[in-house]
């Protein structure tokens, strides 16, 4: 579709709290995008959003539905399925932050009711928007061992639910997206420092092609941590999320090429009179500076082109429900084995 046929798609947005003021931020200054509205039950905010981004505030859900063509719904999770069932309904297509729901069983209804509906439904996991995962998509197919560390400073945001709601669920969605196989076994133990529920864990996962992930999360970390490392055969991939670059380290020769060992069993590395050190001629290093779009904007671009081109979302309801699915059975498990009791 050239630019000039581009339909400009009204859109408003659901809740402009914390989060949704940052979503009705991009949206007014994205292309392709008219920021028609605001809805919130918090009457005075949605007034004050909609005057600094030039856009109206509506008196209730159902008006603002009928001016547009789609929404996000940025409202606490518990709200997510009456709200997002609501526009699916009214023919609008629909992002609702992660989690998707509060329960297994309101997801499996949205996901019916977008499909019934020929809707799209896009679920917030806005780390698959980050440019340093971006710039892996292509180049990890089969990893072997997957380490997560999303570690984050204590805010009491949030903390109504654990920890593997709040923030694992970001990396359970990344993993399950690198990892085509289904989960074999999953391991875990949490616990809460601060708030109720658990602030801090730890999960393996095992799938069944032999793959193992192993998440660790913390909301009570003096600084804010989020690496991710791809291990796959010969090559080794180091992503941080927050700095959005990438060192990716490749096997170019093998060892034995480079030693020798004698009759005793003595092994020596063989003098080429090159320099460099051992690691520097065995591995190939090169660090990617990748996309520094923030990832809120490319995850709200990435809705409106597949509204413009009619195209199934990079996180669909159905992946939305599957991190969620894995998210529950986490939490069960930490629940039945307490490590402080
Ligand atoms: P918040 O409490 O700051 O804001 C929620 C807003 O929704 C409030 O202004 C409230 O008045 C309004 N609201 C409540 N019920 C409503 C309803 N039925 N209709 C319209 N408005 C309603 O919450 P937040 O921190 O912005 O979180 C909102 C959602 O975004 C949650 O689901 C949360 O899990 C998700 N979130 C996602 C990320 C991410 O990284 N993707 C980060 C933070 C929050």
């Amino acid at each position: 579709m050239s630019t000039s046929q581009t339909k400009i798609i009204k859109v408003g947005v659901v809740g402009v709290g914390h989060l949704g003021r940052h979503h009705a931020r991009n949206l007014s200054s994205l292309k392709g995008v008219k920021l028609v509205g605001i809805f919130d039950t918090d009457k005075a905010k949605a007034q004050e959003i909609a005057k600094i981004y030039h856009t109206n505030s509506f008196e209730s859900l159902e008006q603002l539905l009928s001016h547009t063509d789609a929404v996000t719904v940025v409202t606490p999770t518990k709200t997510h399925y009456q709200v997002a069932e609501q526009a699916l309904r009214a023919g609008c297509d629909v992002l609702v932050e992660k989690p998707i729901t509060a329960t297994l069983k309101e997801a499996d209804g949205l996901i019916h009711i977008a499909e019934k509906f020929g809707r799209i439904l896009q679920v917030g996991h806005i780390e698959r928007f980050n440019g340093a995962i971006q710039a892996i998509q292509d180049l990890i197919d089969q990893p072997l061992f997957i380490e997560c560390h999303r570690l984050a400073p204590y805010n009491p945001r949030g903390t109504d639910v654990p920890v593997i709601l709040d923030l694992a669920i970001h990396d359970l969605d990344i993993v399950l997206g690198f990892v085509h196989s289904p989960i074999r076994a999953i391991g875990a133990v949490g616990a809460p420092i601060i708030s109720k529920s658990a602030d801090i864990g730890n999960i393996r996962i095992e799938f069944e092609n032999g793959c193992v992930a192993n998440i660790t999360v913390s909301r009570v970390s003096a600084k804010a941590t989020r690496k991710i490392r791809f291990f796959q055969k010969n090559c080794y991939f180091s992503v941080d999320l927050l700095n959005k670059t990438v060192d990716v380290f490749r096997k170019k020769v093998d060892i034995d090429l480079l030693t020798r060992t004698d009759k005793s069993g003595y092994t020596e590395v063989i003098n080429d009179g090159s320099g460099g050190s051992l690691l520097e001629k065995i591995v190939d290093y090169q660090r990617i500076i990748a996309d520094q779009t923030e990832p809120l904007r490319a995850e709200l671009a990435s809705f409106i082109e597949c509204i413009q081109m009619n195209r199934t979302p990079l996180v669909s309801g159905r992946e939305g429900r599957r991190a969620l699915s894995a998210a529950y059975r986490i939490i069960k498990i930490i629940r039945e084995n307490p490590i402080f009791s």
